[in-house]
């Protein structure tokens, strides 16, 4: 799987980083360091963060890739 951050968006709330400690790390208060392709094994993780994060920055894609509108969809919490 793959995902991205969109740092301009994120706000360093760091729900990603108590989720997905694997994946997600912060970097003193507000820097966000993230695997953009992380194991499949942090699939669920990946997910929870992304559904938690409050601002919506972070973007999960799978490798055989959706289209873009369900993207899109599935980004809608
Ligand atoms: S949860 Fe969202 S806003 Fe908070 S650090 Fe992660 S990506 Fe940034």
């Amino acid at each position: 799987m793959r995902l991205v951050v969109d740092l301009n968006r994120c706000q360093g709330y760091a729900q990603c980083a108590f989720l997905a400690p694997d994946t997600f790390t912060m970097h003193g208060e507000e820097a966000l360091m993230y695997d953009p392709e992380p194991d499949d094994a942090q699939r669920l993780d990946v997910l929870r963060a992304a559904h938690a994060c409050p601002v919506q920055a972070i973007t999960v894609e799978d490798l055989d890739g959706a289209p873009d509108g369900e993207r899109e969809a599935t980004h809608v919490a």
